[in-house]
């Protein structure tokens, strides 16, 4: 690969090499191209879960409330809009967040894709057996008769924390062996929480992908064994898609319109690309060329700018430009973007941005100081997202909004917290101060 020549094609990737911040738009965003999913694959991703939420229900009872279904609130914080627009510039709208970080069952953006992908296979296992029919009240599959069935399989998968522990929660739930292969970023209390669940954890002292690698190699190996991979899958990315027809209703209660005339940005951080690439595809699908979605990333590892804006994609990685992945956005420190996702937000992403990670601690902070919102570093990534878009007035000109971001909404995507251990996140918000 030659470096010297893509950071003359790509001014950008000479500021990442350096650890820069950078904004980029995409300029094929809109294009025609051909995509693996349409809105039927949402649709059918959609009535799956709510098959299951009589299940849910019963093994998670803190889904009881909301009937099974693991569902977010979104919160208007206009406390927090005061505050970003004082210290990084004004872009006017309505400001929300979008409580991915408060999901049920796991804490984080992965119990859509993460339980989605297991929930799945375990109704594949169970309806080649005969012993269930999409007609059943899955409630049954709390019976001992599915759990010895389920032993019989296993679950895999590689993981920077949150992924593990939602494919962990919910296999071991179900009465799958489930084995969960852990990058060095992984924090110390979501091994252990596993552990105590039954799951196998395995530790490298690498990074993510390794630890992906890992898990593949050793699933290749056992037929009976479901290999959740973080790089390629389907079910994952439209697990997280159902997101995007969930929110519609959330916007009627909030009176947001979206429309031409009112547009809504949403910005969400990436790590692989899978969460935020299944939201932003369901984003599309359903407002289109009305929902503007950007991706955050660490200065230290970012993959999916790096492989959009040289247009390569899942080939290039962070270390072939010097750049070391080492970053307190342990749920975004990844190298390399997933292969599935990268060609899907080829032409439907709007942009990506990097922060720098000293920007997440006072973020975390300031929300919380604010609005009384507690979410973990990786979900600060998206922050400065609607002050950079609003000052990039080229891209607002280009696109007709310029006149339109009074009437806009904005939505910074919280993708995980809540399950963080009190002491921890104390540690996290003394930084902030
Ligand atoms: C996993 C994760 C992300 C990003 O999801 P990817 O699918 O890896 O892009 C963002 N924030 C948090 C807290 C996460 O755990």
């Amino acid at each position: 690969m030659d470096i010297k020549k893509l950071m003359t094609l790509h001014p950008e990737v000479a500021e990442m090499a350096e650890y820069k911040e950078v904004f980029w738009i995409n300029p094929d965003s809109g294009k025609e191209k051909e995509i693996p999913f349409g809105m039927n694959d949402i649709d059918d991703a959609q009535a799956r879960l709510a098959r299951f939420a009589p299940y849910l229900a019963k093994a998670f009872p803190e889904t009881a409330k909301a009937g099974g279904i693991i569902e977010s609130e979104l919160a208007e914080i206009a406390g927090m809009k005061t505050y970003l627009e004082k210290n990084h510039g004004k872009f006017g709208g309505r400001l929300f967040i979008k409580l991915d970080s408060n999901l049920p069952v796991s804490g984080s953006i992965k119990a859509r894709g993460g339980i989605y992908e297991v929930l799945k296979f375990a109704e594949t296992v169970a309806t080649e057996k005969g012993m269930l029919t999409w007609e059943d009240d899955y409630s049954i599959l709390l019976e001992d008769r599915f759990k010895e069935l389920f032993s019989q399989y296993s679950v895999a998968v590689g993981s920077t924390g949150n992924l593990g522990l939602s494919i962990g929660i919910i296999s071991a739930k179900l009465g799958f062996k489930v084995t969960v292969h852990m990058s060095a970023d992984a924090r110390q209390w979501k091994k252990d929480l596993l552990r105590s669940k039954g799951v196998t954890v395995i530790e490298y002292p690498e990074d993510y992908q390794v630890a992906v690698a890992q898990g593949r190699k050793e699933a290749a190996g056992d037929p009976m064994c479901h290999f959740v991979d973080d790089e390629g899958s389907s079910d994952l990315f439209l697990g997280y898609s159902v997101a995007a027809k969930r929110i519609v209703s959330q916007f009627e209660a909030n009176n947001i319109t979206v429309d031409e005339n009112h547009p809504l940005f949403v910005y969400i951080p990436c790590g692989v690309g899978g969460a935020p690439g299944g939201v932003a595809f369901g984003l599309k699908e359903i407002f289109g060329e009305n929902v503007h979605v950007f991706f955050a990333e660490p200065t230290h590892a970012p993959c999916m700018t790096l492989g959009l804006a040289t247009g390569l994609g899942e080939k290039i990685a962070c270390s072939d430009i010097g750049v070391d992945g080492i970053t307190a956005a342990d749920g975004l420190a990844v190298g390399r973007a997933s292969y599935l996702v990268s060609d899907i937000m080829e032409t439907l992403l709007d942009g990506c941005y990097t922060i720098d990670d000293e920007k997440l601690y006072p973020f975390l902070t300031a929300l919380a100081d604010i609005e009384d919102i507690f979410i973990e570093p990786s979900s600060c990534a998206s922050f400065t997202g609607p002050s950079l878009v609003a000052a990039a007035a080229d891209y607002l000109a280009a696109k007709g909004l310029a006149d339109k971001m009074d009437d806009a909404t904005h939505i910074l995507w919280a993708t995980g917290g809540s399950m963080v251990p009190e002491e921890e996140m104390k540690s996290y918000y003394e930084r902030g101060k």
